[in-house]
């Protein structure tokens, strides 16, 4: 067995059932996708359209593409009708964008809402708040064919696993507090949380879908 798929069999060992596991080939050569895919792993996460795009054409079609990184709004197009989730929609503006360009291509594009909590500034995505408003004011309702799935959050990257649990338990928390305030939301089942580092932690606060790059490929070569 070649390492990715004992890495991958390793990793799934520990997932209980019912946490999907997307293996995040960013950087990675479409060869080792392949032995992954071989290895029974059918979803892919990529964070630059460029290069998800290139790897779709050489990847069997049953894999499951889920982009994961910052989506620019120029690049929306390129994107639709590729993908199976777009877990980063981080602005409403890039969501109307998404709708309006599945609308036009006449397919439902499912997604999560980043949501933000982590200390490092940098990272994209709603504030706590700012999602919670956005359900509260229910401004979903005009959404033509985006199919709201859920929401996807990082934990900060420091090694105070307290630190990391609460970041997890406030994505899993604000998940609820929204499910309870719109129970009109079919589907909005999916909370993505969990890397190479943290995905055990990520579990135990409530992810069901875990984003898992190094322990499965290795150091990714930029
Ligand atoms: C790169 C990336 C991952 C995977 O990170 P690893 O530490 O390699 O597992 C997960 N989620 C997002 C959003 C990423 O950009």
């Amino acid at each position: 067995m070649n390492n990715i798929a004992a890495n991958l069999e390793r990793i799934r060992a520990t997932l209980p059932a019912g946490v999907e596991l997307v293996a995040v080939s960013k950087f990675h050569p479409v060869e080792a996708l392949r032995q992954a895919y071989d290895a029974g792993q059918r979803i892919f996460g990529e964070s630059r359209v460029q290069e998800l795009t290139a790897k779709v054409p050489q990847m069997p079609a049953d894999v499951r593409w889920h982009f994961i990184g910052h989506l620019q709004t120029n690049k929306v197009r390129q994107l639709i009708g590729l993908t199976s989730l777009i877990e980063s929609v981080d602005s409403e503006r890039l969501l109307e964008l998404i709708d309006r360009a599945s609308a036009e291509r006449g397919v439902v594009t499912r997604v999560l809402m980043q949501v933000h909590v982590a200390a490092e500034e940098t990272k994209f995505g709603f504030s706590p708040d700012e999602l919670a408003d956005y359900f509260a004011a229910r401004r979903y309702e005009s959404l033509q064919a985006t199919h709201l799935c859920g929401i996807m959050g990082m934990a900060t990257n420091t090694d105070d696993a307290a630190r990391v649990q609460a970041d997890f338990e406030a994505i899993a928390s604000l998940h609820a507090r929204i499910k309870a305030m719109c129970p009109d939301l079919r589907g909005f089942d999916t909370i993505s949380m969990g890397m190479s580092d943290d995905y055990l932690l990520a579990v135990r606060a409530g992810s069901t879908l875990v984003r898992v790059g190094t322990a499965i490929f290795g150091p990714r070569q930029y």
